[in-house]
């Protein structure tokens, strides 16, 4: 595909993107979008704040969230982290004031144009239990569940805070729970990053020490907007716990500028892969989109 410019790229969500990352391929699949109104996802953002950052707002005035999943390939085995929104769509006018239109839908035809099938599927990994993370995972087709194969990992915390309610209890025997730090699929590991929800979970993938980098972090829901890379004490509001959230963000932030890491932030937009680096003034961060 023929690159855009950053600024373009800032108010739409992404198109399969795939790249490489050590020993695996990563790919960012579409499903979906929803729209954030900055005065309601951020809680004391006014109207005049968004005039700061009009590259950011789409012609309804809202930040845009890309929906979907990052496929992780490794040798012949497939990891997916998060599902999307599964194939529905609710109007504006039907979802929470902070939001506009929640769309999805694409995540199968995605899976298919990255060239796997969702039997081959052998992992999901779950950031968190929200609708937008989980909208696939969960569904059937006549002969039962469309991962067939796949086991659920999620954070120890998540499924006991509320875990068992979320999956349907014909798939319990597949959840995998797992605690920080530990290893769910080969060179991925689970790194606790509470707030957005009680047990929301990042992952680390482990690269192999050359050009691309050391490691890449999947944010999950600790960010929702490049925005908030130079500004994580704004509240979200969907946040379970808002103190905790904005401590988890400021951490994540310091450690993601470390050199040699890739961030993957799912909901960026069409910015979803880049790199957090210090500012000049080194109090705060910017984010620099990778291609
Ligand atoms: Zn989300």
């Amino acid at each position: 595909m023929s690159p855009a410019p950053t600024a373009q790229r800032l108010s739409r969500p992404s198109p399969l993107r795939t790249r490489t990352f050590g020993q695996y391929r990563l790919t960012h699949l579409p499903d979906g979008l929803v729209q954030l109104r900055p005065t309601g996802w951020f809680p004391g953002l006014t109207a005049a704040d968004t005039d700061g950052f009009p590259d950011h707002l789409d012609a309804d005035g809202c930040l845009v969230a890309a929906i979907g999943g990052l496929l992780v390939e490794y040798e012949d085995r497939a990891l997916l982290i998060d599902t999307g929104y599964g194939p529905r769509r609710l109007a504006a006018d039907r979802t929470h004031p902070s939001m506009g239109e929640l769309v999805g839908g694409g995540l199968l035809g995605s899976l298919t144009e990255a060239g796997r099938a969702p039997a081959e599927i052998d992992t999901i990994a779950f950031t968190h239990l929200h609708d937008d993370h989980v909208g696939w995972a969960f569904l059937g087709t006549d002969r039962g569940p469309l991962f067939s194969s796949a086991s659920f990992v999620l954070s120890t915390a998540e499924w006991r805070g509320g875990g068992a309610g979320s999956i349907p209890a014909v798939l319990h025997d597949r959840v995998r729970p797992a605690v920080d730090g530990e290893e769910v699929f080969p060179g991925v590991t689970l790194r606790e990053s509470p707030g957005h929800t009680g047990g929301h979970a990042s992952y680390v993938i482990a690269g192999d020490g050359g050009p691309d980098g050391d490691r890449l972090i999947v944010t999950g829901d600790v960010l929702h907007s490049p925005l908030q890379v130079a500004h994580p004490h704004w509240p979200v509001f969907f946040d379970a716990d808002r103190a905790a959230a904005v401590r988890t963000r400021t951490a994540f932030l310091q450690d993601a500028a470390a050199p040699g890491t890739v961030v993957y932030a799912g909901h960026f937009a069409d910015v979803v892969f880049g790199r957090v680096r210090a500012d000049r003034d080194g109090d705060g961060h910017v984010w620099d989109p990778l291609s």
